[in-house]
């Protein structure tokens, strides 16, 4: 287990005076929905802790969050769910606001005592929230006296309920923010070595600023998933009907070059599982080369990669795994990305997995709590990864 591994440079919530004061944070509620209830509570229990804190130390909370990309008020993409659900987990009532801001919110903002909660309607239905609008950041602040940042899920963003409104109040980072930033970090510039990193999913170009990182600082990369196709063709090797990015082709081709002058090892499959098309009754093959013939397609890294794979997350003092091996939503295709998986939950080395496929993946195989630190951001997670400054973070106050 890691723990309190690093120093971080921003204020905390465990510093911030709240007592009878009006705390506004900004979790990540951004939960999947199915028949209007949340299908997965992970991100709202992984937001508990702050909220526990700070309705133990007499704060009102005003919990602010978005949930999907709504174009405009779509009533799909209502919190109501979420509020229920917050509700059963603290076992307070939780009211939803009907907005982000407006009299009535005010109003609602305005009456609140001690411990009490209430949840803001989905941000992203104020069209000035992805626009970080300074005015709405600014008529947002004005409901609270104090501000925390606890959804690192969305640190990568410039919104104005995660950055405009952090510049017009005392504003400090959660416990989940604060945790996810050290343990990635540790990962990133102090990681017991061997370093193996695993990066699969579907396209290079999401992963490539990580790719790059971690060809310097890493001991070992293993590619794995659709992205290795694009690797394959600037190899001249024939992909046939495989998912091939064509952007990244380039991108893979630089990182190939990259990989000659690095002391990291790049490691690419070397056998492959190939389907006639993308669905589980499709004809389903296992081939000794990465070939793929035409009218075929990779759907998953072959067992001879796989168990290579396992050998070298086996060997790692750090692992950090992003992106599944295969299509492992179809059963037959699963197989790569489950080795790695049962391989990342049984290594003796430090373990961080990123990226809400592989975490998805890895929960549907009864292994999520085997891993070290799992991330609840994606893309806030690549980009902390890559070395970038996330404007979420960056907002707030420095310690
Ligand atoms: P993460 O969310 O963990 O970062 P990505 O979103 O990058 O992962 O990629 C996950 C997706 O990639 C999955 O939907 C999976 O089906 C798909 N995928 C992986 N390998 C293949 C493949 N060989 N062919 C087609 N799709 C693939
Ligand atoms: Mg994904």
């Amino acid at each position: 287990m890691t723990t309190d591994t690093g120093t971080f440079a921003k204020a905390s919530v465990r510093d911030a005076e709240v007592e009878g004061r009006r705390v506004l944070v900004r979790v990540d509620f951004n939960v999947p929905l199915e028949d209007g209830a949340v299908a997965d509570d992970t991100r709202i229990r992984a937001a508990l802790p702050t909220i526990e804190l700070l309705r133990e130390r007499g704060g009102a909370l005003i919990l602010t969050s978005h949930l999907g990309r709504p174009e405009d008020r779509e009533p799909e993409l209502s919190l109501a769910p979420v509020a229920a659900r917050l509700s059963e987990l603290v076992g307070a009532e939780v009211p939803l606001a009907p907005g982000l801001v407006g009299p009535e919110v005010e109003r609602q903002a305005a009456a609140m005592s001690e411990g009490e909660l209430l949840l803001l309607e989905n941000s992203r239905f104020e069209p000035g929230e992805t626009a970080n609008d300074p005015g709405l950041a600014k008529t947002l602040a004005a409901l609270a006296d104090v501000y925390v940042n606890d959804a690192f899920g969305a640190a990568h963003r410039a919104h104005a309920t995660n950055e405009g409104v952090a510049h017009h109040l005392p504003a400090s980072a959660g416990l989940l923010l604060e945790r996810e930033v050290l343990e990635l970090t540790a990962v990133r510039d102090d990681p017991a070595r061997p370093l193996c990193v695993v990066l699969g999913g579907a396209k290079v170009s999401d992963k490539v600023g990580v790719l790059e990182r971690f060809l310097e600082v890493a001991d070992r990369l293993l590619i794995g998933g659709a992205m290795c196709f694009a690797f394959f063709r600037a190899q001249g090797i024939g992909t046939g009907d495989s998912l091939v990015e064509e952007d990244g082709v380039e991108l893979a081709e630089r990182a190939l070059a990259r990989a000659e002058e690095s002391s990291c090892e790049l490691w690419l499959p070397h056998d492959l599982v190939i389907a006639d098309e993308f669905a589980a009754d499709a004809e389903r093959r296992e081939i000794e080369n990465t070939a793929v013939p035409d009218g075929w397609m990779g759907l998953d890294v072959g067992p001879r990669t796989a168990g290579e794979y396992a050998e070298a997350i086996a060997e790692a003092g750090t692992v950090f795994w992003n992106g599944p091996m295969g299509a492992f939503e179809l059963e037959p295709f699963a197989a790569g990305t489950r080795t790695v998986a049962e391989a990342v939950a049984a290594a003796p080395g430090t373990t961080v997995v990123g990226g809400g496929d592989s975490v998805a993946a890895l929960t549907e195989f009864g292994l999520a709590d085997r891993v070290d630190w799992l991330s609840t951001g994606g893309g806030a997670s690549l980009e902390l990864m890559e070395g970038r400054e996330l404007p979420g973070v960056e907002a707030l106050d420095d310690a």
